[in-house]
């Protein structure tokens, strides 16, 4: 059996049996103190060679196929695999082939988020994570349930459910799960509104492993009896705050009342009000509980500064701060859609080339900016804050904000877009006289003043 070495264990043991093996890890780890990597037999022995297969499960076979853009990776050798075995990643407890997949994706050490959140999840705790995006935290879900997952046989049910708000989170966690789990046999598949849904049926039909989803779609589909969630033992809830905030937390209890009493669940939150404390009490047992950092304290890689500007002076403040030649890629936020749309098109009859993304453009619309953002094709992305929550785009130097957000905790959100995994980023506050309530809201909350930059 490609997922493990061990038997397949009979239907409701295999979570003891998995923690059994890991327990047996970290008696291991405890003898041997040093940092290093700690065996994972069933699958360590994958990376050695090309993942077998057995043709007598014809799931694993079926999903086995190289598809013709991933070919089956080549073995790595037996120095590429001392290596691995020697990454900080290793010494957390993550299996080699999951290893191999983070060291491709340029990942050195892992986050804090991830020191504190991963080897929790490995031992089959619930958690409680304070932290907000751009800290690492979807790697640090992703990978030990893709672990876990790919210890124990497949059951053709989905396994695992990562609930988040937006439909761009959800695809960019998707893509996460592909990119981290490219040397395991686990199958994904996301679901989301706002798109036709028969592709989705199909990959639902496939038997993903692991569905990453959207309250509202999901429920869809539920009640068309599309998804059955009987076979979850992993749940994560993304985002908690933001559900909250965009008011899908009934949604989320009607997903949680249909998941089996007997999972594993992980809530990430940028903030702990009091509604997703009780929330957290309701659905988690016994969680380790993870700050990262206090919970509205903004990554301090950001080097944040208020510009003091008229309304009407915005716009060519803007254009004099994109015209920067230190500005590689920003992000500029407007409070609403219909601002974002013109801005965009003054920005372009300026000469400055810009894309929008906000709630009223198509999926393939947002998709498209994104793309093209990400590519670095276009440079300025304006944007709203909904629409701007799942945008996961390494070396974003500058986060403007045209308007200052009326939620001060949208602040933290969206200045989160720069600074991102240790890089270090600048978010510059345009502060019209209509505005300073607001600043000081956001001051307040992040327990800090931020530098003013002149205008001119
Ligand atoms: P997230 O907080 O999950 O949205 O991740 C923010 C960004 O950090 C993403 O672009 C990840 O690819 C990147 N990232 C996650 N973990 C690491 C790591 N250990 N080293 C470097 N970059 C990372």
């Amino acid at each position: 059996m490609v997922f493990s070495t061990f038997p397949a264990p009979a239907d409701g043991c295999c979570r003891e049996r998995v923690s059994f093996r890991l327990n047996s890890f970290r008696s291991r780890r405890r003898r041997r103190p040093a940092a290093g990597h700690h065996p994972q037999p069933g699958l360590d022995s994958q990376i050695r060679g090309v993942p077998g297969v057995d043709p007598k499960d014809p799931q694993a076979a079926r999903s086995a196929q190289p598809s013709p853009e991933r070919a089956a990776p080549r073995a790595p050798t037996p120095e590429e695999i001392a290596a691995l075995e020697a990454s900080p990643f290793a010494a957390l407890g993550l299996a080699l082939p999951l290893v191999r997949a983070v060291v491709e994706e340029g990942y050195e050490r892992p986050t804090p988020v991830q020191v504190e959140v991963l080897p929790r999840v490995l031992e089959g705790r619930d958690v409680l994570a304070c932290a907000q995006t751009g800290t690492g935290k979807t790697a640090a879900f992703v990978l030990p349930i893709l672990q876990r997952l790919a210890a124990e046989p497949r059951t053709g049910e989905i396994r695992a459910l990562v609930l988040t708000p937006t439909r761009e989170l959800a695809s960019q966690i998707a893509e996460r799960v592909a990119a981290y789990g490219r040397h395991v046999r686990v199958r994904h598949a996301v679901v989301y509104g706002g798109v036709s849904q028969r592709a989705q049926e199909t990959a639902l039909r496939a038997g993903p492993d692991v569905l990453v989803a959207t309250p509202g779609r999901l429920l869809d589909l539920m009640k068309q009896g599309v998804v059955r969630l009987h076979g979850v033992t992993h749940f994560v809830l993304d985002e908690a705050d933001r559900m909250l905030d965009m008011g899908f937390i009934h949604d989320v209890r009607r997903v949680v009342a249909a998941l089996p009493r007997a999972r594993r669940t992980l809530l990430f939150s940028a903030t702990i009000p009091s509604a997703i404390a009780s929330l957290a009490d309701s659905m988690l047992v016994d969680p380790a509980r993870v700050a990262i950092q206090p919970a509205v304290r903004t990554a301090v890689t950001v080097e944040q500064s208020v510009m003091f500007v008229a309304q009407a002076d915005k716009r060519a403040a803007l254009e004099r701060v994109l015209r920067d030649a230190s500005v590689e890629r920003a992000i500029v936020f407007t409070r609403t859609k219909r601002g974002a749309s013109r801005l965009t098109e003054q920005l372009a009859r300026s000469g400055i080339g810009a894309d929008v993304i906000h709630g009223n453009k198509s999926q393939n619309a947002r998709e498209r900016a994104l793309e093209a953002f990400r590519r670095g094709t276009t440079r300025v992305l304006v944007a709203t804050d909904v629409a701007a929550r799942g945008i996961d785009v390494d070396g974003v130097s500058h986060v403007i904000n045209f308007d200052l957000p009326n939620v001060a905790e949208s602040y933290v959100h969206r200045i989160g877009r720069t600074g991102r995994a240790g890089a270090t980023g600048r978010a510059i506050s345009f502060c019209d006289r209509a505005e300073r309530e607001f600043l000081t809201q956001i001051e307040r909350l992040i327990r800090q003043r931020l530098t003013e930059t002149p205008c001119g």
